[in-house]
């Protein structure tokens, strides 16, 4: 039994070590293939209501066109509604995003806003009315001050320090001995990934949009972070449409709606509680309390 226990965790650490290196891979993919799929023009909405809808949207990556993502998703969210989608991992939950975001076009369907294609709309004007909180936010190599600033250029550092009171971050900033102009990222502090997304969370709520992409963390946030970052999240979700990326219990069981994503389509969706009273994917998922989410 030792041996068998010794080569288990051996697997496990190796797979750990492939799916950090897969990570990276993917982001260094996105980095080379995101290209603002059309320049600028296209129409700006007056009055969002922030209704979306993907109609029978397929999606291969340009760069593997022959893996197909998304085969006929059809998916919507109702103006202000909290919907999480939760699946194994690989299935298409970040790709969903970047559709909304239109870093890409799907190959064949629809993504619609308040009924109007995205390839109608001017991209820079979409992406300022998407706010997102990513899983690992990136921040930039300055101050936290412009790092939070990022969300609205033009913020005064009252509007700032508001946004990062909003955020739960404002007691931890106020700690460095430079306080909003700590200097982070490469040559600066390093902030743990609770206080990155409180950042990342300031600037959401400076941008004040009326969508919003949430990617939960997968690894646990230390305990105070994590009741911080909740917190703060749930306040800026308030009357705004939310697509979250779910990897939690509890952050499902408090969505409006949960969708479950595999094989490239929306295979079911409902409550927590109703997809618990059925058979499926679902509920073998929380079974295994989302470890492969
Ligand atoms: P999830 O977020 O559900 O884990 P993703 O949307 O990140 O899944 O990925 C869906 C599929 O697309 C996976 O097979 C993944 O390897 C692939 N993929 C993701 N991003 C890229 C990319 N930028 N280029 C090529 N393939 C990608
Ligand atoms: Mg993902």
């Amino acid at each position: 039994t030792m041996l068998v226990a010794f080569s288990f965790s051996g697997i496990a650490e190796l797979w750990a070590d492939f799916m950090r290196a897969s990570g990276a891979a993917e982001r260094v993919f996105e980095l080379l293939d995101r290209r603002p799929a059309i320049g600028a023009g296209g129409e700006q909405l007056t009055d969002l209501r922030g209704h979306v809808r993907f109609r029978g949207v397929h999606f291969a990556y340009p760069t593997r066109p022959d893996v197909p993502v998304l085969q006929g998703l059809d998916l919507e969210l109702r103006p202000g509604e909290v919907v999480a989608v939760v699946g194994p991992s690989g299935a298409g939950k970040s790709t969903l995003a970047s559709l909304l975001s239109r870093f890409y076009d799907p190959r064949a369907g629809e993504v619609l806003l308040d009924g109007h294609p995205l390839t109608a709309l001017e991209p820079e004007w979409l992406r300022r009315n998407i706010g997102m909180v990513a899983q690992e936010p990136q921040l930039f190599s300055c101050s936290i001050a412009d790092n939070i600033r990022y969300g609205r250029p033009d913020a005064t550092d009252a509007q700032v320090e508001e946004a990062a009171r909003a955020a739960n971050a404002h007691a931890y900033i106020e700690r460095f001995p430079d306080g909003y102009n700590t200097q982070v990222g490469e040559r600066g502090v390093q902030l743990s990934g609770g206080q990155k997304q409180r950042v990342a969370i300031a600037r959401a709520v400076l941008k004040d949009p009326r969508l919003l992409i949430l990617d939960e963390a997968t690894s646990a946030l230390d305990a105070e972070s994590e009741h911080l970052v909740k917190d703060a999240l749930e306040r800026l979700m308030k009357g705004r449409t939310t697509l979250i990326i779910a990897h939690r219990l509890s952050t499902v069981a408090n969505a409006d709606r949960v969708l479950v994503l595999d094989g490239g389509a929306v295979i079911q969706s409902g409550t927590h509680a109703s997809l618990m009273s059925q058979e499926g994917l679902y509920r073998r998922l929380v079974e295994r309390q989302f470890v492969a989410a």
